[in-house]
């Protein structure tokens, strides 16, 4: 690993080091010199922790280093749902985590949204509360039935938090097929448009003069004590602190109990006459769909090869796609034509609980990393928490 040396003019010579990466003198002193925080990964969390840096410490040079051309992890992958859990996911959560955490991240996605909303605006990130849906297929009537009976008890648990009942039965009126009679309605979800979100969140640190610096991965680190040696291969340089928001890729570098979870996702081409608004769950979380305009986004089935969706690789399978189209066709869009336009993925990160992990590694690296499906929610507030770590 090459050491960047001090760079008074007396130092020229090292510059001769850096051959490799050609960088001037004025690109090593206005970049890479007297950094005093390099984030890592400029998604959600990435830049909203530097945002936060920057309100505390405004004098400061703030770097963000990101691997992708644009933040592409999850940020610019997903669905947009601005959302808190799902009553099935809620439930689900229940069986491995006590009831108090369950609410209380909640309470965090919650409160994550209005700091996202907050900070952004509603019209920048086109914020549209038209609510949101769970529904249970025809031969999910073990789940339908036990999500019905439970509605009350977790309508009661998040009471405090909303002051009103979150979950309630509703008949549906979409045109679903094979779906059981009540859909599930969730008035305080919304949705968003990710991109919209992204550039204006990029737009903010470029704003609040944050530097930016795309396809850069941070390939080691070693942390001195009062400063950390940043290695972009075989480049270095020295930053006061590094903080790591690079949520799937986390085991690469820093955290080994996050693993990367892929996520497959599809859009329609427009469909006239579309009826359908609003945002949609089915099955724990494992299904998601929405309107954007008049197409249909579609998403999931992580679930139906765990294994191989367990990695960083972007890319799409046969066996997840196939039942996308299938629940297009035979579920969401039964009686339309409709074509399906393009197809993506994402990589997030899990773990074994859905709590977030905000921590310091050691004297000058921290991470936040492990942010689960609802990042959207959630990301603000632990970008926030992970600065106010420094
Ligand atoms: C398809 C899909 C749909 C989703 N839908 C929703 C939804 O509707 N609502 C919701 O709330 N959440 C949703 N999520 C989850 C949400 O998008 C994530 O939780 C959130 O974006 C995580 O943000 P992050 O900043 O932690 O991670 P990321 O956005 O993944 O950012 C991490 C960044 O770190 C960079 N990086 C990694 N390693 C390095 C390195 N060594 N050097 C430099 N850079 C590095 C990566 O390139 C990446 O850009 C979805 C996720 C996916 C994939």
């Amino acid at each position: 690993m090459k050491r960047i040396a001090g760079l008074a003019p007396k130092n020229y010579y090292f510059y001769e080091k850096y051959l490799n990466m050609d960088l001037s003198y004025w690109e090593l002193k206005n970049w890479f010199t007297d950094v005093d925080y390099t984030i890592v990964g400029s998604g959600i969390v990435g830049l909203h922790a530097a945002l936060r840096l920057r309100e505390r410490f405004p004098q400061s040079k703030i770097l963000v280093l990101e691997k992708g051309m644009l933040p592409q992890g999850a940020s610019t992958k997903n669905a947009g749902f601005a959302c808190f859990g799902s009553l099935s996911e809620i439930i689900d959560d229940l069986k491995s985590h006590a009831v108090e955490e369950v609410v209380n991240l909640v309470h965090k996605r919650w409160k994550g949204l209005q700091l996202l909303r907050n900070r952004l605006g509603d019209d920048s990130i086109d914020f549209k509360p038209y609510g949101g849906y769970e529904l249970f297929l025809k031969d999910d009537e073990s789940s339908y039935e036990d999500c019905l009976r439970k509605l009350p008890f977790i309508n009661e648990i998040l009471r405090p938090l909303f002051k009103a009942d979150v979950f309630a039965k509703e008949v549906g009126r979409f045109g679903f097929n094979g779906i059981q009679e009540y859909l599930v309605f969730n008035p305080f979800e919304a949705q968003i448009d990710t991109g919209n979100m992204m550039q204006a969140l990029l737009k903010q640190a470029v704003a609040e003069n944050i530097l930016i610096l795309n396809q850069q991965t941070v390939t080691s680190y070693l942390d001195k004590g009062n400063s950390v040696e940043v290695a972009l291969g075989d480049f270095s340089y020295t930053s006061k602190k590094i903080l790591f928001a690079t949520n799937g890729f986390a085991n690469e570098l820093t955290n080994g109990a996050v693993k990367p979870a892929r996520a497959q996702v599809l859009i329609t081409e427009p469909i006239k006459n579309l009826d359908i608004r609003g945002t949609f769950h089915l099955d724990r979380g494992y299904y998601y769909f929405r309107n954007i305009g008049d197409r249909i986004l579609l998403g999931g089935g992580r679930n139906l090869d765990f294994e191989t969706e367990n990695t960083t690789a972007f890319g799409q399978t046969e066996i997840v796609q196939k039942k996308l189209e299938e629940l297009l066709k035979e579920v969401i869009l039964p009686n339309q034509d409709f074509q399906i336009a393009h197809r993506w993925s994402g990589i997030m990160g899990i773990g074994n609980s859905k709590n977030p992990i905000v921590s310091q590694l050691s004297d000058s690296v921290y991470c936040g990393v492990r942010l689960g499906g609802m990042g959207v929610a959630i990301g603000s507030l632990i970008g926030t928490e992970l600065a106010d770590l420094v």
